[in-house]
């Protein structure tokens, strides 16, 4: 696979909100004591000026992905039809959704006619302004509408600052909302959006059949672990089978991590697997809180620890799956059964 050069030199920083804890977000799910960055250099001025590199994955398909320390949250994507173009995801920031627009404009004039949001969470969203404000239609399953506002205050903790709760009330919603999916044309060019379950119980997988391509949002995370703090990750296994099997020679690209292979999928559904099974064992043990985690992280640490990301999100995967197995874990309910 070609790598292309980086989309634009002349990177914005800032946009709505400051860097700082756009920074701080990539890892949504991250209490922000962990990382006070005001002890720091600010994360502005550590940023690199282009803040993903765009991926052709042909038939003028692309993935996008963030450059390491610059913010931008999950992956994005980028989809050229006959008459128009479709984005997967929107980034954490204002600034990486502005560089993905220069990026399209590079490949085309055609209008941007599509976002879809692959779920809620902030890292993936932040940019919907960007687009709409474009002329974009923000697409997303029907729970996003009501959680991009009500749950992403949560992972700011209980410190969260007035600026950062606005925040969270500007980001634009979805407009177009649908239950298990929608079929969506770029002129001749046809894209599935289909929910699975696992990630969030929002969840949406974009399938360019014409290209082989499938993006499958923080369903799949590429040798990386994910964040789980919404997960039910029975389902997530059946849903990572199951995208695997019938696009075995897809290009996927993840939520978050380079672009994978049906192989890759499978993999990552071998450590979901695994987690399951050495926390089920440690229950049966008697084990529980900080003594379940202690008992579990070893193991989990000889198999995975070359894993992105695996001190950060290790014993958060060990406990929310021990909360999960428990039936105490809390995951975001639809609006209208929410209490
Ligand atoms: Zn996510």
């Amino acid at each position: 696979m070609q790598i292309a050069k980086p989309p634009c030199g002349n990177a914005r920083l800032g946009g709505a909100w400051p860097l700082t804890l756009a920074a701080v977000l990539f890892f949504a799910g991250a209490p922000f004591a962990q990382k006070d960055s005001a002890q720091q250099t600010p994360a502005s001025a550590r940023a690199p000026a282009v803040l993903f590199t765009l991926k052709p994955l042909g038939h003028n398909v692309f993935a996008a992905i963030p450059n390491p320390g610059s913010g931008s949250g999950g992956n994005s994507g980028i989809i050229i039809g006959d008459d128009g173009v479709a984005v997967v995801d929107t980034f954490q920031t204002a600034a990486a959704a502005r560089q993905l627009l220069e990026a399209i404009r590079k490949q085309t004039q055609l209008p941007v006619k599509f976002v879809i949001n692959t779920h809620y969470h902030l890292d993936h969203v932040a940019g919907n302004g960007v687009f709409a404000e474009a002329g974009a239609v923000i697409f997303a399953q029907t729970n996003v509408r009501d959680w991009i506002h009500s749950e992403n205050s949560k992972f700011f903790g209980a410190a969260i600052t007035p600026e950062q709760k606005a925040m969270v009330a500007e980001l634009m919603a979805p407009e177009v909302v649908y239950d298990r999916g929608v079929d969506l044309y770029l002129g001749s060019r046809r894209i599935d959006v289909r929910v699975f379950p696992g990630h969030t119980g929002g969840d949406s997988v974009v399938m360019v059949p014409d290209a082989e391509v499938v993006f499958t949002g923080d369903l799949f995370w590429n040798h990386m672990l994910p964040n789980l703090i919404d997960a039910s990750t029975e389902p997530m296994m059946a849903t990572l089978t199951a995208l695997a099997s019938a696009n075995a020679p897809a290009a996927f690209v993840p939520g978050h991590g380079e672009v994978g292979t049906a192989r890759d999928v499978t993999e990552f559904r071998g450590y979901i697997a695994n987690l399951r099974e050495l926390v089920g064992q440690a229950r049966v043990q008697g084990k529980s809180g900080d003594a379940l985690a202690d008992a579990v992280l070893p193991q989990l640490r000889e198999k995975y620890g070359q894993w992105g990301i695996f001190d950060h999100f290790a014993k958060r995967n060990i406990l929310d799956t021990a909360a999960e197995l428990d039936g105490t874990k809390k995951i975001p309910k639809p609006a209208a059964t929410a209490q």
